[in-house]
């Protein structure tokens, strides 16, 4: 089967100060068609950068991104027009990505017309039934960002979103702002949107909770780098990196079968990724560093059957 979206070698440098910040560093990944991968890791450890790169939102400094087998950095003019259509992204501040001067029908509106999708009474009708998709009433049509709440608006995201019919949509914590009451209802309607429509995710989030939920396959991510990537099941019954151990053991547990797992608290802050650890760059906050992990990078391997993982630990030879 060939992946929805093949992600081989991609880096993603920035020059802050004139010191190179490697945003995204070696990021390889498959995504299958209906499938949801998520992305999890601490606020500044690329997961965005990396989901914008994925789209082409962001030139990457090197490595490539295939859609339906085929590299999409080399495409310019219609190609790179069609794609914009296949590929949307979901923003976690609905707010400021909505413009605050138009009505919801401009807002959904423009998405049609700019892939020239439907136009008069058609496209009024379009809009409607997408608002009716995502939860929301017809007389919403006219008003404006500021007079819904905050799941409201995300509602309005995901309905311009699926506008044009894409089949990958990156999700970059679509759930992060909102009331913990409203976050189960926007991940299931998400959830409902992918089996009407067959639609594929990358579902980017800074915690594991909901992720599990969403997700088929999960990556962590730390300081720019993949360091573990399992199906959700594995990666949350036998985690084996001490980073995806430790954001594990900061999610409240309701399981009383798991109520004895340990609980290792990270110690630190996340290093500046302007002067990241040398060798495991989880090294300065990790429980169980070793001599070697200041000095050797780990090999990211597999482990067991599926799940990979960037640590001295399990290193065979
Ligand atoms: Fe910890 Fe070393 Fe593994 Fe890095 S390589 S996570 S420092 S044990
Ligand atoms: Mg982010």
């Amino acid at each position: 089967e060939t992946p929805l979206v093949s992600v081989k070698d991609l880096n993603k440098y920035f020059t802050v100060d004139k010191k190179q910040l490697k945003a995204v560093n070696g990021l390889n990944l498959e995504i299958y068609e209906g499938e949801t991968l998520g992305l999890v890791g601490e606020s500044g450890c690329g997961k965005s950068t990396a989901g914008r790169t994925i789209l082409r939102l962001y030139e990457p400094t090197s490595g490539a991104v295939e859609f339906e087998g085929e590299n999409i950095l080399t495409y310019k003019g219609a190609k790179l027009k069609a794609l914009r259509r296949d590929v949307q992204m979901i923003f976690q501040d609905p707010y400021a990505s909505l413009n605050p001067r138009m009505t919801v029908e401009d807002i959904i509106g423009e998405a049609l017309d700019l892939h020239k999708l439907a136009k008069g009474k058609k496209r009024k009708e379009r809009i409607l039934e997408l608002l009716k998709l995502v939860g929301l009433d017809s007389e919403h049509i006219t008003r404006f960002p500021h007079e819904f709440s905050g799941g409201q608006r995300q509602r309005i995201g995901i309905a311009r979103a699926l506008a044009v019919e894409p089949k990958f949509i990156v999700c970059d914590e679509p759930i992060s702002a909102l009331d913990v009451s409203i976050q189960a209802q926007v991940v299931n309607l998400l959830q409902d949107l992918q089996k009407q429509m067959g639609l594929t995710y990358l579902f980017i989030a800074h915690d594991l909770s909901m992720v599990k939920y969403i997700s088929d396959r999960i990556l962590v991510m730390y300081l720019g780098n993949m360091v573990e990537l399992a199906s959700s099941d594995d990666l949350h019954n036998e985690p084996l990196h001490p980073y995806t151990q430790a954001l594990l053991s900061a999610v409240p547990v309701p399981d009383p079968k798991q109520k004895d797992r340990e609980r290792i608290v990270v110690s630190g802050d996340v290093p500046s990724p302007l002067n990241p650890p040398s060798g495991c760059v989880f090294r300065t906050r990790c429980p169980h560093a070793m001599d070697i992990c200041a000095e050797v990078v780990p090999q990211w391997q597999e482990v067991k059957d599926n799940h990979f993982v960037a640590c001295h630990l399990y290193e065979t030879e």
